[in-house]
């Protein structure tokens, strides 16, 4: 029996694919036929006018050209699949953009609901029926992360709130409300720890996911030794439905929903890399309606870790020191 039980990744895979997926083999059978599904949905329209419609093994996809954020910017009503009738949130990013065009991103309904049941089975590797929860965003919009946590918080049994961004008011928050989980943003969970140990007070949370942004080592160090445990850590982005790995129990990590997502590491030139080696991420997301990438150019630089885990997860893992490019 495994020393830690297995990443809630396996479990939501099951439960939206109705099988368990229990050998690399299995999950990479199951995304070859996803992949070539997405193919068949995307080639010859936009973007993807020239890409094939089919591939023989997943090793192909290296040969398809990749997807980038200034295709989005540049050309987004070659990338939607849908009509905007059918899309239920855009997110429109105006910082990004350096040409001053803003950046947008759709979801149907299901891409939103696919996200909002990673969230509800994913936070349950440490959310549990009864906590109350301190939520640590900054504001997302309707629909957004916030929602989507809150909305997870809610199908688990859990209660949560949504912390002030000043650390001085989460902190005076936290006394009256004593929340027994944190889920949040590094640079909000920083400000909170400093504050806290100013004032000499100890958090009331014992657990903790940190998203958003990378985690750097000292801040989950600092986390560690302020409630006790190593934060749980996330990763994601507005290209891939904002869910895409988390941590499971060992901590070391963050295992991919790789039902829904086919994750390449690749270098400077484009070739991929085997696992263990650094490089950049490049995303397909298999599962996305309104608007899904064919291999996705994150500008994230990571890896993905060469050994199985501990809790026996059929499931890859990043490794969880990834940084913008
Ligand atoms: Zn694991």
């Amino acid at each position: 029996m495994a020393a830690f039980p297995k990443s809630k990744v396996d479990e939501y895979a099951s439960a939206c694919e109705g099988c368990t997926l229990e050998t690399r083999a299995d999950l990479e059978e199951f995304q070859l036929k996803r992949l070539n599904e997405l193919l068949e949905r995307v080639s010859g329209r936009g973007l993807y006018a020239n890409y094939p419609s089919h591939l023989h093994s997943l090793a192909d996809i290296a040969n398809l050209p990749f997807t980038s954020e200034s295709d989005i910017i540049e050309h987004p009503s070659q990338l939607g699949m849908v009509s905007q009738s059918q899309c239920v949130r855009v997110i429109s990013d105006e910082t990004s953009a350096t040409t001053g065009k803003p950046k947008r991103i759709y979801y149907t309904q299901a891409d939103r609901d696919r996200t909002a049941r990673f969230f509800e089975i994913g936070l349950q590797e440490l959310i549990e029926p009864g906590d109350f929860v301190m939520l640590g965003f900054p504001e997302s919009g309707e629909l957004g992360l916030t929602d989507l946590i809150e909305e997870a918080c809610r199908r688990i049994g859990a209660m949560c709130y949504v912390a002030e961004d000043e650390a001085c008011y989460a902190i005076d928050q936290m006394a009256m409300l004593s929340p027994s989980a944190y889920i949040g943003h590094p640079f909000h969970i920083a400000a909170l720890l400093d504050g806290l140990a100013t004032r000499g007070i100890a958090p009331t949370f014992t657990r903790t996911l940190i998203s958003g942004d990378s985690c750097s080592s000292d801040l989950c160090e600092a986390v560690a030794s302020a409630i006790g445990s190593y934060p749980f850590l996330h990763y994601g982005s507005r290209e891939i439905g904002l869910a895409g790995a988390v941590s499971c129990h060992t901590r070391k990590g963050m295992h991919i929903r790789e039902n829904d997502l086919l994750v390449e590491i690749v270098d400077e030139t484009g070739n991929p890399l085997p696992d263990g080696e650094w490089g950049e991420i490049v995303i397909t997301t298999l599962m996305q309606e309104a608007m899904p990438f064919v291999r996705y150019r994150t500008q994230d630089r990571g890896r993905i870790l060469p050994q199985p885990c501990e809790c026996s997860s059929v499931m890859k893992r990043l490794d969880d020191k990834i940084e913008r490019m």
